[in-house]
């Protein structure tokens, strides 16, 4: 991609500037941050490309457009992939994100309204008018790995809906059912959410679906991180037993920046009218022919041993991790990341203290709240770290083993320049050995 002939270099060589520092950047990092990934050069060219140009408001064969053509080719491509990979009745590949996906959901099937209920605004305001309390959501609480747009008070979610969270158990790090169950028939909940962005273990589909049953809730699973493990069948796909599936095309998918919302057919009209024209006008249409090339991708055996490679790698980093003396939320991983409690192990060491050394290291993680934390969102105590990318490289188990021990050596080196820049020489041996050829 970046090379002098391009033609941004040529016109805007302050943006282009960007855009060489980024390719370094990626280039010359190991990329931990378990919701990203790289694309394949194909899907990095239809992202860039010139579908960029067309408006095509509707669906394919319903254009409020003219000279859709090719975009309902494109459009069919991606809806008829995407529903041989995840076998599902419908979707709509029109999301612009992973929230947007969400939002479809929420907008469909619930009605809005305060997010309190009636006692509780009378309690707040006791001379303002009541409002009809909002529909009731029982998802993961966002401290405990769950979403922002699974009602967190900041997001539309929870400002327009009630809320009520389950909890990941104190003492194994994993959810509890039977607390789901008392929660579910406590607050009657129109919609159970189910999945989240820091949530190490499998998802009990079956059970969920069970609960929603018996309490006459509706089920939605978000897959959008380990959505290319249920693809290739790696993760239990809750696809036959919730309402609504929605996710993200960016993670372990390794598609483009984006969302998919799917549904069993009676919710195909209301999830369509949701995105558009409820939600959002013209489709990304550049964005779905690379969602399209990457569901084509994803259908390739090759696809299956990338989902394997990155389950393994993430065993091995989590085990070589606990070998050093870190402790990780529920002990391990079933999937593609880890939390890692820095609490026990490195106590004086923040979430933000370790993502910056590491930083420094070249070595990109984020900071996570972990659960029960009792540091603020901005400094946390957890770490959260993740397998896509490193495997996208070709790294395999040796190297997850000398990433733990790099990963141990920056938060044990207290920030300290020298110890940061010697790790940094390494990182930088890595990613020459496995250089990126995506871009
Ligand atoms: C990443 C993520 C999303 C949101 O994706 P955006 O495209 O950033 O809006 C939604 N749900 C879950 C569980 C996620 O991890």
């Amino acid at each position: 991609m970046a090379n002098d002939k391009n033609p941004i270099a040529q016109q805007d060589p302050e943006l282009w500037k960007a855009f060489v520092a980024e390719q370094d950047r990626q280039q010359n990092t190991l990329e931990l941050i378990a919701s990203e990934n790289h694309v394949s050069p194909a899907v990095m060219a239809a992202a860039g490309s010139l579908f960029t140009n067309k408006y095509a408001e509707g669906y394919p064969g319903r254009r409020y457009y003219g000279g859709c053509e090719n975009m309902d080719t494109v459009e069919r491509l991606a809806i008829d992939r995407a529903k041989s990979l995840f076998n599902c009745e419908h979707v709509n590949v029109q999301p612009h994100s992973g929230s947007q996906a969400n939002q479809a959901v929420l907008l469909a099937a619930m009605n809005p309204g305060s997010q309190f209920g009636e006692a509780e605004q009378r309690e707040k305001a006791p001379d303002a008018p009541v409002r009809t309390p909002g529909d009731m959501i029982l998802s993961l609480h966002l401290d405990h790995g769950g979403h922002l747009s699974h009602g967190k008070n900041v997001n539309i979610s929870g400002k327009w809906f009630r809320v009520t969270h389950y909890r990941v158990d104190r003492e194994t790090g994993r959810i509890n059912m039977s607390e789901v169950r008392a929660l579910a028939k406590e607050c009657k909940p129109k919609l159970i959410i189910t999945g989240a962005s820091a949530y190490s273990r499998i998802w009990e589909w079956d059970k969920f679906a069970e609960i929603a049953r018996e309490v006459g809730a509706l089920l939605m699973a978000d897959i959008a991180h380990i959505a290319g493990m249920v693809a290739v069948g790696l993760h239990p796909s809750p696809v036959a037993v919730s309402d609504f599936v929605t996710t993200t095309t960016h993670k372990t998918l390794r598609g483009p920046r984006g969302g998919i919302t799917m549904c069993k057919e009676a919710w195909a009209k209301k999830i369509d009218s949701a995105v558009f024209p409820g939600l959002q006008g013209g489709p990304l249409m550049h964005s779905i022919a690379a969602k399209a090339a990457a569901f084509g991708e994803a259908l390739r055996p090759e696809f299956k041993a990338y989902q394997q490679l990155v389950l393994d790698n993430a065993k091995a980093l989590a085990e070589s991790l606990v070998a050093k003396g870190l402790h990780l939320v529920s002990g391990g991983t079933d999937n593609h990341l880890m939390l890692v409690d820095l609490r026990k192990g490195y106590p004086s060491v923040t979430g933000a203290m370790a993502e910056a050394w590491l930083g420094q290291a070249g070595i990109v993680v984020n900071k996570n709240m972990i659960p029960y934390d009792e540091r603020k969102p901005m400094e946390t105590s957890g770490l959260r770290i993740g397998t896509p990318a490193l495997s996208t490289r070709g790294m395999g188990g040796d190297e997850m083993r000398k990433v733990a021990g790099l990963i141990d050596r920056a938060l044990a080196s207290a920030g300290d320049a020298n110890a940061l820049g010697k790790i940094r020489g390494e990182v930088l041996d890595l990613c020459k050995q496995f250089p990126l050829h995506t871009h």
